[in-house]
């Protein structure tokens, strides 16, 4: 449902799109190495995943 521009508040506005934001935070701490990472991806920090490497990460 449309609804003229200013008939909308700030803060119905800012509310709508809060939702809208990127989840960037956290994660849940890597098992591995303790690094965050995202869940159900592999670490970004050490490469592992389900407990096996399944990446190799150089480490510079
Ligand atoms: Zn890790």
């Amino acid at each position: 449902m449309a609804v003229p521009k200013r008939k909308m508040s700030k803060s119905k506005v800012r509310m709508r799109k809060r939702s809208h934001r990127v989840h960037v935070t956290g994660g849940t701490p890597c098992p591995q190495c303790g690094a965050l990472r995202r869940s159900h991806r592999v670490c970004p920090a050490c490469g592992y995943y389900n407990k096996r490497q399944v990446l190799t990460v150089e480490t510079a």
